[in-house]
């Protein structure tokens, strides 16, 4: 065993031992809490299947205490000087980048991501924190809208008490994403992450209190999305719904909220393809069509999980990606040199070798992979998968898989690549490779996606609108999309006393 993994695990090991001696609770009104007489749950590892600790799973009567928390504190965090959210939050920042060691290691050791890739969670969330937080002053602002008679502004104020339920995929990341605009623009939040990877979240809870986030303006509730989560997504004082996670449970969410008219914002799935043409320059390609899939464990919303390739360059661009599959270096999380760690569950192990079958079933070729991974012990290790010869018809090329599994399709031409693309349900992102400016351009225009990406992988940036159309969700992320979804805009309409009123009954 490599030295640096033992030394990971050592570290591992001591930040997680604080899991092991007490039950995860509840973060509400700036106290932790484990109800009398709460029903636990093993958080499993996906290393071994090894538990973690016991988790409380919340009831409705602890979502009802997080909301009410959430509503008392919400006119004082509302009513502070933006300057004075920016400082909180800039401290907020501060204090994950002291913590990032211990994020990365608690993280990896929860969902399975690589660490080569956690190590970074913390200062994106950073980032996130930082970008919001730097905007949190001018949140507010507003349009002046000019009348001959008329002036009219606007002025946005933020909602009240928001939900934010978060999937299991990157936690941390995608809490620090939805949080911090919500926190920026003034609002209070009750945070519900996944069952299945509880323990970022505690330490967001945590370093909030240490930031100086007021009580009741961040609570958290741990359980499952049946009980806790729909009863957040039904209680009259929460205002708006930030979900991140399956199709299916956005549709839920957008049932389960409509009696209390709940705006909602669904970051759902996707089946993204990535189109590669003859003219695309090869190894940059084929470098950003491995790591679009085989990163992150292929648990990547964003994941390019569809490979629709030009047929004359097919045979030359499946034979080099092979062997960059074969050669992945798939192993424990915590070893730096980890490139594919296990899935999180054994539920979604099973979930993801069910679409070898349907591969195998369908007719496709299993070019790489195909197989449970054994030899490394008990975790959810699956090989990264290659499909060829599929078309888009097969299960394996409509459905989220969610896993280190590729499908590749070919095509002639580019209406051809165009019309395979589109032909999802799915909407989220859409990448593609080639020299041809004109066709980039109208690629960009034609691709039915919230996302394109022209010759790159997925780059975020922050001021830049993230979020899916079709079946992959409603409403956009970043920059001031992400205040527009947070606050309520109010329009005031000033006369300068020289208009005619109508006059009645006079
Ligand atoms: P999931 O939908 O099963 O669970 C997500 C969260 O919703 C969890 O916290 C869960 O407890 C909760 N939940 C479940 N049922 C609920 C209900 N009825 N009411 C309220 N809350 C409920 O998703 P998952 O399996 O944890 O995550 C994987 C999915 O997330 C994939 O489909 C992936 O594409 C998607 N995802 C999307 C984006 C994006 O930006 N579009 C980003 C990351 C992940």
């Amino acid at each position: 065993m490599p030295e640096v993994l033992l030394k990971n695990q050592e570290l591992a090991a001591y930040y997680l031992q604080r899991f092991r001696e007490q039950p995860t609770g509840h973060f509400i009104q700036g106290e932790w809490l484990v109800p009398i007489n709460a029903v636990t749950f093993d958080n499993l590892t996906p290393i071994d299947n090894t538990s973690l600790g016991q988790v409380v799973a919340g009831t409705i009567a602890d979502a009802d205490q997080a909301c009410a928390a959430a509503q008392v504190a919400f006119p004082a965090w509302r009513d502070l000087a933006g300057s004075e959210r920016r400082k909180i939050l800039h401290k907020f920042a501060d204090l994950l980048v002291a913590r990032a060691e211990e994020i990365a290691l608690v993280e990896s050791s929860d969902c399975g991501q690589p660490l080569r890739f956690m190590k970074q969670a913390a200062l994106r969330g950073a980032e996130n924190f930082r970008f919001f937080a730097d905007k949190a002053a001018e949140a507010k602002d507003g349009l002046a809208l000019m009348q001959a008679e008329h002036t009219n502004f606007t002025v946005r104020s933020p909602l009240g008490p928001v939900a934010v339920i978060t999937p299991w995929n990157t936690p941390f990341m995608l809490a620090t994403w939805k949080i911090a605009p919500a926190l920026a623009a003034g609002c209070t939040i009750v945070h519900k992450p996944a069952e299945f990877s509880p323990l970022s979240a505690a330490l967001l809870a945590e370093i909030s209190q240490q930031a100086g986030i007021p009580a009741g303006v961040w609570n958290m509730v741990n359980g499952f999305g049946e009980s806790v989560g729909k009863r957040l997504t039904e209680h009259p004082a929460i205002k708006a719904v930030a979900f991140v996670g399956e199709t299916v449970t956005g549709s839920y969410i957008m049932a389960q909220a409509a009696p209390t008219l709940k705006r909602l914002h669904l970051e759902l799935g996707g089946k993204n393809p990535v189109l590669v043409f003859a003219d695309a320059d090869f190894e940059r390609a084929l470098d950003a069509v491995v790591f679009m899939i085989y990163s992150l464990n292929g648990q990547r919303c964003t994941s390019s999980s569809r490979l629709l390739i030009q047929e004359s360059i097919r045979e030359r661009f499946l034979a080099a990606l092979s062997e960059r599959v074969k050669h992945l270096k798939v192993g424990h999380p915590l070893d730096p040199a980890t490139e594919v760690g296990p899935l999180i569950h054994s539920s979604h192990l099973q979930k993801v070798l069910s679409y070898m079958e349907a591969a195998r079933a369908e007719g496709a070729r299993i070019a790489v992979g195909g197989e449970r991974l054994t030899g490394l012990g008990a975790g959810n290790y699956v090989q990264p998968t290659l499909f060829t010869e599929a078309n888009n018809q097969m299960k394996i090329a409509r459905e989220e898989i969610f896993g280190p599994v590729l499908t590749a399709i070919s095509f002639q031409d580019e209406a051809e690549a165009i019309r395979l693309a589109n032909d999802s349900p799915y909407g989220l992102a859409a990448y593609a490779w080639t020299e041809n400016q004109g066709r980039a351009m109208r690629l960009a225009h034609q691709l039915e996606a919230g996302m394109v990406w022209i010759n790159s992988e997925n780059n975020r940036n922050l001021p830049s609108p993230f979020g899916g159309v079709k079946m992959s969700g409603i409403g956009r992320d970043g920059g001031d999309y992400s205040f527009e979804f947070y606050m309520e805009t109010k329009n005031v309409c000033l006369a300068h006393g020289t208009h005619h009123v109508p006059v009645l009954g006079r």
